[in-house]
């Protein structure tokens, strides 16, 4: 039934905006530092959904942003959903195809640009069919873009009324949405109901989950195109904490500096961030006191960062979740009859993926279709369920058929679980790569390497890496008297045409034939272990290969 107090997010900016007015939100934008109040949110985030309004969106229509963590991304955050339309979240990174789909998928009306983002949109928009037609789009700053033909966004809020009459939103209504890419095919769409970005954002409040509250300085690194930066903008408005922005592309160096300066206490990024921020800070001396929790998510946390950040006195909590869970599922907190424990104990547990939190449910079923025992040894697939777990991809039947079942979330993460209930991811049934935490589909990838003449078969696999956690390495079965440099080099050139630098394998091994199971498929279990002392190490990847930098 709608109504002015169902599962909405509207009341977290009612509550932000009357009881913690002058706290501040402060952001590194591309043209400078902005630093302006809740109250002054409000009233911004009001003149965007008169904007809006005029514009001629609709409850029901979406609204992309293709945009890093800045304040002006976070106007859209309460002020798209809260007029009862859906903020679409677009990752800037994908290959142009998927953002063409996933454009079209969505049926945006009006995509929200970085200025150094519009490039990449305008290569996009240049080489599509009709996935973009209709669509307006408006820049993040004061100045026009010189890329795409676009409103400047404090022009398109510039002049409307600085109150906005909320209309009462039905909790079911779609408030956001974000795609996640798979193993093949195009990605698929999530949506984000406004009971399940509710739901999200009162479990992660709670001890068990990332509590934020009005004396914490928040500062999410974990970009707002993935699942909404994880949901802290949501949980941080609810918390009436401080909120800090880093920005487009920040450096370790910026978030040193944002920590230092505006007095962090809790941040969440993967773990390639957290290897940069220790980096820097072994080469600069960088005042961490007042930081008190970092959140590491994405990729597994090393339990050597886990131990330098306890050098800081800063508590790690790792944590796990996925697109089609809002994304919190577990943290590694640790349960109380474990305080007195010693620090080994305590940080094998803390290396685990963590315990779930409030409100979920999961079974881990192994591949007889049992349920596993909880003894840290056996292991199979987590299924998961719970007011913020997604029931459906959108507009993906077959997807649906092959990922849910009775209810339940099939995550494709094979895990063991302990005694004390501490989930710990082994292994990966999906076969993608997840560098710096973003996907790569190998089986996409292999696919366009086949397409070489010269290659008979292609199996792309992920191999670990110091900084980026993973990356893909092609393993080619070249044709008869085929020259490797040649074909080497021809087939970098044909990958850099259709995909981000950050995609290409850095290395491209020749081999006799890809292993196959017995059902024929090509068994990347049994390459991984034949190359497993392939491991890539810190150095042998070009540092443009960073997915922020394409
Ligand atoms: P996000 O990266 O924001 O968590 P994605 O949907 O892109 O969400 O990725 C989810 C997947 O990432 C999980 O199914 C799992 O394979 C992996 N993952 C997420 N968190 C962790 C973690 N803490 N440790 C290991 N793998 C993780």
């Amino acid at each position: 039934m709608p109504g002015g107090t169902d599962q909405t997010l509207r009341p977290f900016l009612w509550r932000a905006a009357n009881l913690y007015s002058d706290t501040e939100i402060v952001s590194r934008n591309h043209d400078g530092m902005q630093r302006y109040t809740y109250s002054e949110y409000e009233q911004r985030t009001s003149q965007l959904a008169n904007a809006l309004d005029e514009h001629g969106i609709e409850e029901g229509d979406r609204v992309g942003t293709f945009c890093w963590n800045h304040s002006r991304h976070f106007e859209t955050y309460f002020g798209v959903p809260s007029i009862g339309a859906q903020l679409h979240t677009i990752n800037p990174l994908l290959p142009d195809a998927h953002i063409q789909y996933i454009v079209d998928n969505a049926d945006d009306q009006l995509i929200f640009v970085d200025h150094s983002l519009a490039p990449k949109l305008a290569s996009a928009v240049a080489d599509a069919d009709d996935e973009f037609e209709g669509v307006d789009f408006v820049v993040m700053g004061s100045e026009e873009s010189e890329h795409l033909e676009a409103t400047p966004y404090e022009s398109f809020i510039e002049g409307q009324e600085t109150e906005y009459d909320w209309p009462d939103i039905d909790e079911e209504q779609p408030a956001g949405m974000c795609y996640t890419s798979g193993t093949t095919g195009n990605p698929k769409g999530v949506e984000y109901t406004q009971q399940m970005l509710w739901s999200h954002t009162m479990a992660t409040l709670t001890p068990q989950g990332i509590p934020m509250a009005d004396d914490d300085v928040v500062m999410p690194v974990v970009p707002m195109f993935h699942v909404n930066a994880w949901g802290m903008p949501f949980t941080a408005t609810a918390g009436g904490s401080k909120h800090v922005y880093p920005g487009p592309s920040p450096e370790p160096e910026d978030i040193a500096n944002l920590i230092e300066n505006e007095g962090v206490t809790i941040s969440a990024g993967v773990p390639t961030v957290w290897l940069g921020l220790m980096e820097y800070c072994s080469e600069h001396d960088v005042d961490l006191s007042t930081l008190e929790t970092v959140i590491v998510g994405g990729s597994a946390a090393p339990k050597s960062m886990i131990e330098w950040f306890d050098d800081q006195g800063v508590e790690v909590l790792h944590a796990w979740g996925m697109t089609e869970m809002s994304p919190i599922g577990s943290v590694s907190h640790l349960k109380s009859d474990l305080r007195d424990a010693d620090y080994e104990t305590q940080l094998e547990k803390r290396g685990k993926q963590g315990l779930m939190v409030p409100g979920l449910e999961f079974k881990v079923i192994d591949e007889n279709g049992e349920e596993i025992a909880w003894d840290g040894e056996e292991f199979g697939e987590l299924w998961i369920r719970g007011p913020w777990v997604t029931k459906e991809y959108f507009k993906r039947p077959e997807a649906n058929e092959a990922d849910f079942e009775d209810g339940w979330l099939k995550t494709g993460d094979v895990v063991t679980v302990d005694e004390d209930g501490y989930i710990q991811i082994v292994d990966r049934e999906k076969d993608v790569i997840k560098s710096g935490g973003e996907w790569i589909s190998s089986v996409e990838l292999e696919n366009a390497v086949m397409a070489h003449d010269d290659v008979s078969e292609a199996a792309v696999v992920g191999v670990p890496h110091e900084r980026w956690q993973e990356r893909p390495v092609a393993f080619v079965v070249p044709g008869e008297g085929v020259e490797r440099e040649t074909l080497v080099s021809e087939i970098t050139e044909m990958l850099k045409d259709d995909y981000p630098k950050w995609w290409l394998p850095d290395e491209i091994e020749f081999i006799e034939e890809v292993p196959k199971t017995a059902t024929g498929k090509f068994s990347k279990k049994d390459i991984r272990e034949e190359y497993a002392d392939q491991s890539l190490v810190e150095g042998q990847v070009p540092e443009d290969a960073a997915p922020d930098q394409d």
